[in-house]
């Protein structure tokens, strides 16, 4: 864990999901699918960290342990409510997570499917408001008001459904609605990538003009590592279940230490038609996650693996402050970042 982080607002300590693998007749265990296995990591008050990582690795299914929608295997996630103090929100009661989650919001990634279509703005918006009994009547519509306004919608809008909005205009409504109990902590998953390139821009200055406004921190889940460049101070990365690098986001697009991560940034498109093409294509599939290889996770297909690789898995370190990595030759290896690929 970074030990330079100011205040954090929430702290996951050695999180774990394992799904039981059973099969046959007699329904016998076999062994366990490792979604998440063993992160730890620190979200400091009113920033951004970027939880990022290829499909299948694990990283929304952290997220829902985080807010509890999934049951965690083990470990600790502590909140820090601004009327309760710290929270473990893993051991938390159903009346304490009832609270909890008046201050932690999610925000998913296809409005279209997280938006019930039956429902009008108003309804959409509103329905936070109605259940935790914080408004009604006129000042309900007020207060619904006041959230399509600060999400650049029209008020005059909110008797609409879902259908009657563009893709971008239909996260904002997302937005609005996680925004209406004034939570202290949300998460988004994926929160761009069903819209258009020129609406992502739109949103993430929005999230960013929000964050800057009320205080906010996100837990930024994402595959794609230029919008997590653009949104994060602190960035996370994950492969087959497991934290392998987490820096300052500076620190971590110009300065990799995994080779995991230099493939990804390889991977970051680049404006400038001149730009050196130099892409790092991963051989192989990702590791299946019941099934992970031995010792080092990503050693099938890092080109810098040696023979101890396969025998010793390697412990996540801090190799210098705030920046920490879990691969056996992180001093030795020298990774390219993003500078010098665009070179
Ligand atoms: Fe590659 Fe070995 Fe480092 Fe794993 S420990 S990332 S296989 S060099």
């Amino acid at each position: 864990m970074p030990d330079n982080l100011s205040q954090p607002i929430l702290e996951v300590k050695d999180l774990k999901k394992h799904y039981p693998v059973i099969k046959g007749f007699s329904r016998r265990l076999v062994g366990f699918t490792k979604a998440v296995d063993g992160i730890s990591f620190a979200v400091p008050a009113g920033q951004t960290l970027g939880l990022v990582g290829e499909s299948g690795c694990g990283k929304s299914t952290a997220g829902h342990c985080i807010m509890r929608g999934i049951e965690p295997t083990s470990g600790q996630v502590i909140f820090y409510d601004r009327t309760r103090g710290p929270v473990d929100v893993v051991q938390a009661s159903p009346d304490m997570l009832r609270h909890l989650r008046l201050n932690m919001q999610m925000v998913f990634q296809d409005p279209s499917s997280s938006l019930n279509p039956r429902m009008t703005l108003l309804d959409i918006v509103s329905e936070p408001l109605i259940v935790n009994n914080v408004a009604r009547g006129k000042e309900l519509q007020d207060r619904v008001a006041d959230l399509l306004r600060v999400v650049g919608l029209l008020p005059e809008h909110m008797h609409r459904f879902p259908h009657a909005f563009s893709g971008g205009q239909r996260q904002r409504i997302a937005v609005a609605r996680s925004l209406a109990l004034r939570p202290q902590f949300i998460i988004a998953d994926e929160p761009v990538s069903a819209l258009d390139v020129s609406i992502q821009a739109q949103t993430l200055n929005l999230l960013q003009d929000l964050q800057e406004q009320f205080d906010l921190s996100y837990l930024f889940i994402s595959h794609d590592l230029s919008v997590v460049e653009h949104v994060s101070d602190i960035v996370a990365v994950m492969y087959v279940g497991k934290l392998v690098e987490m820096a300052e986001t500076e620190t971590l697009y110009h300065n990799p230490l995994h080779p995991y991560t230099e493939a990804l940034l390889s991977s970051v498109p680049n404006p400038d038609p001149d730009a050196v093409k130099n892409r790092i294509v991963l051989v192989g599939e990702v590791p299946s996650s019941s099934k992970p290889p031995s010792g080092c996770y990503f050693h099938p297909r890092c080109r810098y693996a040696k023979p101890e690789c396969s025998q010793e898995a390697p412990a996540l370190r801090e190799v210098a402050p705030g920046h920490v990595v879990a691969c056996h030759f992180a001093e030795t290896l020298a990774l390219r970042g993003v500078t010098a690929v665009r070179i």
